[in-house]
């Protein structure tokens, strides 16, 4: 059996530091924001290239708390891809705004920027760029749309700490960027936390003071907040693992090489890379026009994987279903996509035996 993801294999090398990190924590009796949060809050921001990390208790506060930190309240649209984690939509109603639904780029499902752009209203505030699986949206067209129209961007990075775009890390390309550390992201804490990035003073002061109850100091509270810190667990245990980050992402890369070159010539659409992207294949999502067959089929051959996404957004239940004929690539998507495994620690045999089972089940052993 090869799972689609096992975690053990992340930590087994890493035992004894994580353990003197939550040992270093527990002694220092400091578990909400602290020396270790700080420091992590730091060291994120440094990878970005950006002056700010702000540390909150998960990736979708992060988006809430942004978004509101640069201007989105009642009354607001603000521009999302109608294909992503519900996250990446559900802030925007968090934050008293209207989601505008955006169909996405059937290679790289990001939002397609072209039509973003006619989905723009008078009311229009803001643009959430995803960097959906670990493959950077395009974020000169989208820095360039914003720019044109007076919006501000946030990139929703929970799936692309590490990724860059023409060179330049994601995060440093929009007014604030969210990270998610929920435990089987590419850089996963032991719970869950996030964290806000960004270059901005102002923004970076705004959701300082949101995470915790609008406090503007000394228990004077001068805005509705949330209850959403970084804890000193999560971020010992974070920090421990963010020096293996690079050495990860390679390993993930290195095993979508692996696949593109052993699934070359299968009907079934491999994902892109397209630059000046560089994609940390958070997730190797494939696609076929028989997708549950071919998971079905996965299985009877002992290979885990997984959908990300069986709805596209706006087709969810609490965006009231619906919309194939508008969100057309959206809702193709969340029929063919199939995430295979991709994760640090997988041997060889196993990358290779993956390679097989999807050749003989594609009929292309
Ligand atoms: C995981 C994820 C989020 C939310 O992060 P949580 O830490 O689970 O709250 C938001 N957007 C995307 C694209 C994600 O994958």
């Amino acid at each position: 059996m090869i799972p689609f993801i096992d975690l053990t294999r992340q930590h087994a090398g890493l035992r004894a530091e994580l353990v003197a990190a939550t040992a270093r924590v527990l002694d220092s009796a400091r578990f909400v924001l602290g020396p270790e949060g700080e420091a992590l809050e730091a060291e994120l921001a440094a990878l970005a290239g950006v002056r700010h990390g702000i540390g909150v208790g998960s990736g979708t506060d992060a988006l809430r708390l942004a978004l509101t930190a640069v201007g989105v309240g009642p009354g607001d649209e603000v521009l999302t891809p109608a294909f992503s984690f519900v996250a990446s939509a559900s802030t925007i109603l968090m934050a008293g705004a209207v989601p505008v639904f955006v169909d996405v780029d059937p290679a790289t499902f990001a939002l397609d920027p072209d039509a973003a752009e006619r989905a723009i209203s008078a009311r229009t505030r803001a643009v959430v760029a995803v960097h959906l699986y670990g493959h950077p949206a395009p974020m000169d067209a989208v820095g360039a749309l914003a720019r044109r129209h007076g919006l501000a961007v946030i990139e929703d990075a929970a799936q692309a700490v590490g990724a860059s775009y023409a060179g330049r890390p994601v995060g440093a390309w929009s007014d604030a960027t969210c990270l998610s550390f929920y435990p089987t992201k590419n850089l996963g804490a032991a719970g869950d936390a996030g964290m806000v990035l960004t270059d901005r003073d102002d923004v970076a002061a705004r959701v300082r003071r949101l995470r915790h109850h609008g406090d503007g100091g000394r228990y004077r509270h001068v805005e509705l907040g949330l209850c959403s810190r970084l804890d000193e667990m999560q971020a010992a245990v974070l920090r421990v693992k963010l020096r293996r980050l690079a050495a990860w992402t390679d390993e993930h890369r290195r095993i979508a090489a692996c696949y593109d070159e052993g699934l070359a010539g299968l009907l079934l659409v491999r994902p892109v890379e397209r630059p000046p992207a560089r994609h940390v294949y958070h997730l190797y999502t494939v696609r076929h026009p028989d997708r549950d067959h071919l998971a079905k089929q996965l299985a009877d051959l002992g290979v885990g994987t997984a959908v990300h996404y069986p709805l596209p957004v706006p087709g969810q239940p609490l965006f009231g279903g619906g919309g194939e004929g508008r969100w057309p690539e959206a809702w193709r998507a969340s029929r063919e996509v199939l995430s295979l495994p991709c994760f640090a620690g997988m041997r060889d045999e196993e990358i290779h035996a993956v390679v097989r089972a999807v050749r003989l089940a594609c009929g292309g052993a």
